[in-house]
């Protein structure tokens, strides 16, 4: 039997909706959320994404700005605009767009976005709140990741579920939230040996590598829920994910498509997050 699309573009209008209420009573405050956007270079991937983060900001009710550099910018100018941005009390939350040009060292520029703004929680503060189970900003995409999995109903206490990836915004996030809800999680990477006998084990099998249709039905087993992180743009222009959609959607129970699934998940949990920033910023404990 086909597996059931989890359709992440729906579900993200409805989290974007969810954030009215917040927005109208920060409005009464004389508040209005505030995403301050850091672009560095010309790489096409990010200037679409920090341009569709704009759009759903504007679409939302939060007020966003992006701040341009060359590619050749210099780490204390990178720097010296966080910390403007940091003081600036119109801006609730600070997103430096990944990857940095390689002369800048981006764990240092991410280390100066003060905790209490860093919406796509990536600072040491806010991942280590997530890993000692205390309240924080945690990453967009996981985040996303997981109210998916909640919408679709997905069982996850007790199942066993393999991520493959093991980036710090991805995978590694991903895994502590799987464990938060008692899933039992392994984390696959490009070292792991005879990845699809791991992968058949899974119940939730999630793909965050950036390799297109990696993932194939063989390495699935039948009615587990396969959630595709990956974005990979094919050589005649289109998008795929990391999973083969054609082939797996006929094993899995679920799916979430590419494009469609996890990206706009992901816009709205930034949208979350800043909503978030600015409740904080008056006071509003994060929980
Ligand atoms: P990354 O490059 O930081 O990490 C990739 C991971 O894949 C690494 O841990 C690596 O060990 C693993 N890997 C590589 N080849 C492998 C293989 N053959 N078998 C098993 N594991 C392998 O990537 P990332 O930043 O986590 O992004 C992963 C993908 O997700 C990319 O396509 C990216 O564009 C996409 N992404 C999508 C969203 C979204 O909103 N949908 C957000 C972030 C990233």
């Amino acid at each position: 039997m086909p597996a059931k699309l989890i359709d992440g573009k729906s579900l993200a209008a409805m989290v974007r909706a969810e954030q009215k209420d917040a927005i109208e009573s920060l409005a009464a405050r004389g508040v209005r959320p505030g995403l301050a956007a850091v672009l560095v270079g010309d790489d096409p991937a990010s200037r679409v994404y920090v341009r569709n983060k704009a759009r759903a900001c504007n679409e939302t009710g939060v007020r966003s700005e992006v701040h341009e550099f060359p590619e050749q910018v210099s780490e204390s100018a990178l720097l010296e605009c966080v910390a403007r941005l940091n003081a600036d009390p119109r801006v609730h939350g600070i997103l430096v767009q990944l990857p940095l040009p390689r002369q800048l060292d981006a764990a240092r520029v991410l280390a100066a976005v003060s905790p209490e703004k860093d919406v796509d929680g990536f600072h040491a503060a806010n991942l280590g709140a997530l890993l000692q189970g205390r309240p924080g900003f945690v990453p967009g995409t996981p985040a996303g990741v997981m109210r998916l999995l909640e919408h679709a109903g997905v069982p996850l206490a007790g199942r066993q579920a393999v991520i493959v990836g093991r980036s710090t915004i991805v995978g590694k996030p991903l895994a502590l939230l799987l464990l938060q809800k008692d899933a039992t999680v392994t984390i696959c990477h490009s070292k792991t040996a005879d990845l699809a006998a791991v992968t058949r084990q899974a119940d939730i099998l999630v793909a965050a590598v950036g390799s297109a249709k990696l993932i194939g039905a063989d390495m699935v087993k039948a009615g587990a829920c396969v959630v595709d992180v990956g974005i990979n743009r094919l050589a005649d222009g289109t998008l795929a994910g990391d999973v083969d959609f054609a082939a797996v959607k006929e094993t899995a129970g679920w799916i979430t498509p590419v494009p469609g699934g996890v990206g706009p998940m992901t816009v709205a949990m930034l949208i979350v997050n800043t909503v978030r920033a600015a409740e904080l910023s008056i006071g509003k404990p994060l929980v």
